[in-house]
């Protein structure tokens, strides 16, 4: 299986007040491919100076540009014909997502291509009712408050869905009238520059849209430090959210971060085993577990217990891992020999805290980064397999006996991303999603996610404040009361 790599590659360029630009340094970087290890392409490396560029191109286009003077029906346009052009170019999407991330194709027609296309027509939808709203404060004022643009927006992205993470971040910004300097992870840069062609054949105006591919200790940080950034929106490691927020401080920069996850997955004895054991296999073994709503622990009622694990287990075989371009196969590798190192680390820790390792275990021998589904069973809440984020193919399983028990446990985490709950009582079901601290809870499913509904954690390392939905639109906008003194 292969691609026509030249036909399928989009520009390799900084995309700098809406032209492309090769690096001020003139360096470049390699993409690889993680089925292979291979390089895939060479792509300018962002330094300060372009970030500067970027920066200023951004502030002009709102201040000076045609950008600043669009109406909310102009840029809706923008966005909707920008979503068509997703549509028209998906396959070439998938394919770059193959290449770059390691997704099986399967996976991204399926998920990150129409969820980008989705989100890109939701905001469109928005763009021209973001309105404010007359306050009647006093009986001698015309009182109202309206909504501004925040401003430019550095959108700094990770490596676990390329595509989808740009745009959940770039739609709701340029909805509302912002400017983004959009950094995309490094190990992955492909798809966001594809997604920066496409803008510009939409019609977006110049310095509205600036994509620095680069690296994060180096563009990223001149992008946080930046003082004409107003806000930051992140998606990425806890580690560098916390660094994010701390820079930010500085100068009070608004700041989004989506962070990890380490998200529990309770089973009932009362459930639907089979469902609820085909669902938590795709929960922690989808995108080879990078993602960080990964349902990584399954905390499953002890009169079930033995009977879910054969399921579970069972599910977890039926993988096929391999060559994401191969149409067969429904798991790719992970990212890159790091994340391989870092993944079989965890599983090291894990026997050696004495956790039963029932499947997987092992990273393939062949070229790529490949680590076959794992699972540890007879685990408990405290080992570091259940507390620390291992981003890849690794379930922990620990049996519970009382509700409360397993709320106790699912609650003591330092993350709140999401939770799952697998049940036929529903109050029960409705109990479990009021006490869980997760920003959201799935009862008898184990995943989804929709541009309507708002996503993000509830802090700690979750991080704060949340993508999609409406409310991501206030990411973007600031509140401006006027205060009209009608009589003295
Ligand atoms: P990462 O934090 O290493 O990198 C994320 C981005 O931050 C990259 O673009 C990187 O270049 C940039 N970066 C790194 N250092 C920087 C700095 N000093 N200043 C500015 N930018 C910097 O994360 P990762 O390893 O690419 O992604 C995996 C992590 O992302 C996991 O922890 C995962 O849980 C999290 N994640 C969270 C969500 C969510 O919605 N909550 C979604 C996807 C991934």
């Amino acid at each position: 299986m292969g691609l026509d790599i030249v036909h399928t590659l989009p520009k390799r360029g900084l995309l700098i007040g809406g032209e492309w630009r090769q690096a001020r340094s003139g360096r470049d970087f390699l993409t690889l491919n993680p089925a292979t290890g291979s390089p895939i392409a060479s792509i300018p490396e962002a330094g300060v100076e372009d970030v500067d560029a970027a920066v200023a191109s951004a502030r002009r286009a709102i201040d000076e540009g045609a950008w600043g003077r669009m109406t909310g029906a102009d840029r809706a346009r923008v966005l909707r014909r920008l979503a068509d052009l997703v549509e028209r170019h998906r396959e070439r999407f998938v394919e770059l997502e193959a290449i770059d991330a390691g997704k099986p194709l399967a996976a991204s027609r399926r998920q990150d291509v129409p969820a980008a296309i989705d989100c890109l027509a939701y905001y469109s939808g928005w763009a021209d009712k973001i309105h404010g709203e007359v306050v009647p404060a006093r009986a001698d004022a015309l009182t109202y408050v309206t909504r501004k643009p925040v401003g430019v927006v550095a959108a700094i992205t990770p490596w676990n869905f390329p595509l989808m993470n740009a745009v959940w971040k770039i739609a709701p910004a340029l909805a509302a009238g912002c400017a983004v300097v959009l950094k995309p992870a490094e190990l992955t840069p492909l798809s966001s520059l594809l997604l920066g062609e496409l803008a510009i054949e939409a019609g977006l105006p110049a310095g509205a849209l600036n994509i620095l591919p680069g690296f994060g200790t180096v563009a990223g940080q001149a992008l946080i430090e930046h003082p004409g950034v107003d806000k930051i929106s992140f998606t990425g490691s806890p580690a560098v959210g916390k660094h994010i927020m701390g820079v930010a401080a500085r100068d009070c920069k608004h700041v989004t971060l989506e962070l990890g996850g380490k998200s529990p997955n309770i089973v009932f004895a009362d459930a639907d085993l089979q469902a609820a054991a085909n669902a938590s296999s795709s929960g922690v073994f989808f995108n080879a577990g990078q993602v960080c709503s990964s349902g990584t622990r399954i905390f499953v009622q002890r009169a079930v217990y033995e009977r879910f694990l054969e399921l579970f287990a069972d599910r977890a075989s039926r993988l096929k891992l391999g060559d994401p371009f191969d149409p067969e196969t429904t798991m790719g590798p992970v990212i890159s020999e790091k994340q391989r190192d870092r993944v079989m680390s965890y599983v090291e820790t894990g026997k050696r805290e004495g956790a039963a390792l029932i499947a997987g275990g092992e990273a393939l021998d062949r070229p790529g980064y490949f680590i076959a589904p794992t699972i540890f069973a007879d685990a408990d809440n405290l080992m570091t397999i259940a507390r620390e984020e291992i981003f890849g193919p690794v379930a922990t399983v620990i049996p519970f006996d009382e509700p409360d028990a397993a709320i106790r446990d699912a609650n003591d985490s330092p993350f709140s991303l999401a939770a799952a709950v697998w049940t036929r009582d529903v109050t029960r079901a409705h109990v479990m999603a009021d006490r869980l601290r997760a920003g959201t809870v799935w009862i008898n499913t184990y995943g989804p996610t929709d541009t309507r509904l708002p996503w993000g954690g509830m802090g700690g390392e979750s991080g704060v404040g949340r993508d999609l939905g409406r409310a991501a639109l206030d990411n973007y906008t600031e509140q401006k009361t006027v205060w009209l003194q009608l009589r003295a």
